[in-house]
């Protein structure tokens, strides 16, 4: 029971996906948690030292469960990263409190719970947990109320964990990644927004799955053991130059 072991949330595709793949090149076992029963037994059955977790991080018992079978497994648990997330975007005006709900269960409701079930065990190992944010948490925009709202939540939540978490040795922090061609975000960028992305970011194109996959991982890493209470955005610059303007920087 030595080997070092990994919470994954959200792991059957995209940046859990590529987070749950990097902590196995690093020699840690993973549970790869996720309510796509088909795609995360399909993925967890072409790889060797994971755990399927087929669980809804939303719901308080499947995240007891996790935690459970987590520990029966692997005996403990180092990492907690918090990824699983939904993004619903449309207009203020638009915005149900069903659509709201089904975006706060899981990229607030979620983070909570899984934080809240993963304490002691972490406090055992003296872990940490990563939270992933999103620069629509970091400031506002257009079409996000309830997306961007459930991550500026999620940023101050990781500092809050952070503060009251650290006398036990538990680091908190949380990544916030701009625009990834993953499944989540290829539903709701039209090409329009793909391309001002282009524009305004100064790297000039999306980040890749793997890239955002090795700051989580670095952060949840020893290499980062005096970090926490921190929120580093991998977005190519996006944040760092505010609204950006792409006709400002010709
Ligand atoms: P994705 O849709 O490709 O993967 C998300 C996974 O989470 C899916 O497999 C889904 O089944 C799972 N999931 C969703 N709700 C769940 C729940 N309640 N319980 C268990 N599993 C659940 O998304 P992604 O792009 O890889 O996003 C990962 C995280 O990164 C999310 O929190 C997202 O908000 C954030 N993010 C993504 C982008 C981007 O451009 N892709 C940008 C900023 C932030």
């Amino acid at each position: 029971m030595t080997q070092k072991c990994a919470i994954v949330t959200g792991a059957a595709r995209g940046i859990g996906l590529a987070t749950a793949d990097l902590f196995l090149e690093m020699g840690w076992k993973v549970a790869m948690v996720d309510r796509d029963r088909e795609e995360l037994l399909k993925v967890a059955t072409e790889r060797k030292d994971v755990l399927a977790i087929v669980r809804d991080v939303s719901i308080p018992a499947d995240v007891e469960h996790m935690v459970a079978e987590t520990k029966g497994w692997a005996g403990r648990i180092d990492a907690l990263i918090n990824n699983a997330g939904v993004a619903e975007f449309g207009p203020i005006g638009d915005c149900t409190f069903q659509m709201w709900r089904r975006v706060m269960e899981t990229n607030l409701d979620g983070v909570f719970l899984c934080s809240q079930a993963c304490t002691e065990a972490l406090k055992e190992t003296r872990g940490s947990i990563v939270n992933i944010a999103s620069i629509s948490g970091l400031r506002a925009s257009t079409l996000r109320v309830a997306y961007g709202t459930s991550k500026a939540a999620v940023i101050q939540m990781t500092k809050q964990y952070a503060a009251e978490l650290g006398e036990f040795g538990i680091r908190v922090n949380c990544v916030a990644p701009g625009p990834v061609r993953t499944k989540l975000a290829m539903a709701v960028h039209s090409q329009e927004i793909i391309d001002a992305y282009h524009d305004a970011i100064p790297l000039n194109r999306y980040g890749s799955e793997r890239e955002l996959a090795e700051v989580i991982t670095f952060l949840a890493s020893d290499k980062a053991s005096y970090v926490t209470g921190q929120v580093i955005a991998a977005d190519g610059g996006f944040e760092s130059t505010g609204v950006g303007l792409p006709a400002l920087r010709k």
